[in-house]
């Protein structure tokens, strides 16, 4: 087969929060940037119908700027953007139109003058004397081999990484169980005033699992007062009555709905596959067509049996798979589970995170969520510690399985995203690898572009009654 080649100083693979932002601030520094993305749009689960979670701490301030921000600014002006709304579960709820979402990452990469490769997927890795020299490329029956002095892997599965070699560990510590994947879909015709009133009356179906902390707060009064911005996961006694009664397709405990910006239309985060990797091919293909099935079956049971969705009717299956977890690559650092808990934000912070920590038991026995301070996303959790010119920017940076469950979230995925992009960036301009960066050079560029590297206390606290 006939191969093309390219030269570039970053190739980005993968398109998604982890990527999008490194691709940006690499070109943004100068370099010759290319972005390569298996779909055939940019986003990866920035386009899956979820809420963008993280942006405030649990006090609602707010801990993430930069180009976390710049999306979200950039919806604004285009009408498509809720603001960052204080949630007493999620910290915060930002609630966007992700077709919209798509339009602006388009915009903005080729404001920044970076190539993209559509439909294109890495298929080699080739590795000699512990750096990558070249990744071979596949679409559309063709082969491109791209030569890049820094790869950066925002595959989310970590792709290039597994490809290459990389060190990398998959699950919970102890028993290597994932977090499920779920499906989302969208429904219109939901009555979700007829769901707060339930709710009202009802109380006891918003209380939570024995793992899960209970938020006060987090109840009708604040379903009521923020009608058009809002997530609710809950309906649990509700649920457990389904189930009793053979009524409930799904393995699931309780319903999520993320209410979008169109009034009686709600995307679903419910559908449940377990045992499954979601970076195994067979696994995939698997969930891909439970997902389907459980979308379609779940919509008529909450119809018949659920207050508000009487007349609900599915408009949308999003195009992949939402995959919470898979390969987690070791880093020259790696932020762990006491990190989030204690609060460590170090001078090596390229960000600020804050979110829940949110375990979807892989073993279907409910969620593990717990609040945690707002913490810091160190800049060595992006470079390989394997191979030279590698870094990881998404889900698989080097994190354990505890602090993923809260890194995981969107807005501070970008925020370690804008960090490698910078720090690949100073890399190949001072003729070293990222991992042999001085960390505070990149924290003065990240600075200079309005990221948080530590909390502001005159941050004004965005709470929205
Ligand atoms: C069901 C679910 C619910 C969630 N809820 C929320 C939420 O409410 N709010 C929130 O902020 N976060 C949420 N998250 C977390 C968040 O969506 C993910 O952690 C985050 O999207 C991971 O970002 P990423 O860039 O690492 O991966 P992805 O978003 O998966 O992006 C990876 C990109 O790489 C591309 N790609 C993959 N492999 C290749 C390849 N070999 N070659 C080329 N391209 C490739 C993909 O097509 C994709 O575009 C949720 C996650 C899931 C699964």
């Amino acid at each position: 087969m006939k191969k093309e080649m390219l030269t570039y100083d970053v190739a980005v693979i993968g398109g998604g929060p982890g990527g999008l932002p490194a691709a940006l601030a690499a070109a943004r520094q100068g370099m010759k940037v290319l972005l390569v993305e298996k779909n055939g749009y940019l986003g990866g689960n920035l386009a899956i119908g979820l809420p963008l979670l993280g942006y405030l701490d649990k006090d609602g301030n707010p801990i993430i700027k930069g180009i976390a921000q710049e999306f979200v600014d950039a919806l604004a002006e285009k009408n498509a953007t809720s603001p960052h709304h204080w949630c007493p579960n999620h910290n915060s709820v930002t609630i966007y139109d992700h077709e919209v979402f798509k339009i602006v990452a388009f915009e903005k990469c080729l404001e920044a003058g970076i190539d993209i490769l559509l439909h294109t997927e890495v298929i080699d890795v080739n590795v000699d004397n512990g750096t990558i020299d070249s990744v071979t490329l596949f679409g559309k029956g063709r082969k491109i081999e791209v030569f890049a002095e820094v790869f950066i892997d925002a595959t989310g599965d970590g792709d290039v990484g597994y490809m290459a070699g990389a060190t990398y560990e998959m699950g919970q510590k102890g028993t290597g169980v994932l977090q499920p994947p779920t499906l989302m879909c969208t429904v219109a015709g939901v009555d979700t005033e007829e769901i707060i009133r339930f709710i009202e009356e009802h109380p006891e179906q918003m209380e939570m699992c024995k793992t899960h902390e209970s938020y006060p707060g987090y109840d009708a009064s604040y379903f009521r007062k923020n009608p058009d911005h809002h997530v609710l996961v809950g309906l649990r006694k509700l649920l457990a009555e389904l189930k009793e009664q053979g009524k409930l397709p799904i393995d699931r405990d309780t319903i999520i709905y993320i209410q979008t910006l169109e009034k009686g239309v709600v995307n679903l985060n419910c559908t449940r596959h377990l045992g499954i990797d979601g970076s195994d091919l067979r696994d995939l293909t698997r969930a891909e067509i439970e997902g389907h099935l459980q979308n379609y079956a779940l919509i008529k049971c909450l119809r018949e049996n659920v207050p508000g969705f009487k007349n609900a009717h599915l408009t949308k299956i999003y195009p992949h798979m939402g995959i919470r977890e898979t390969r987690r690559f070791r880093g020259i650092a790696q932020l762990t589970e006491q990190d989030v808990l204690s609060g460590r934000i170090g001078d090596d912070a390229v960000g600020l995170a804050a979110y829940i920590i949110d375990i979807h038991a892989g073993d279907g026995s409910g969620t593990i969520c717990k609040k945690v301070p707002t913490y810091g996303l160190p800049y060595g959790i992006t470079c390989s510690a394997d191979i030279k010119n590698l870094m990881f920017s998404g889900r698989c940076a080097s994190m354990d399985a505890v602090a993923l469950s809260s890194a995981r979230v969107m807005p501070p995925l970008m925020a370690i995203g804008e960090g490698a992009g910078v720090g690949a960036a100073l890399a190949i301009k001072q003729g070293i690898t990222p991992g042999e960066v001085d960390v505070q050079e990149v924290r003065a560029i990240l600075r200079a572009n309005n990221v948080m590297l530590e909390p502001d206390p005159d941050a004004k606290v965005m709470v929205f009654d």
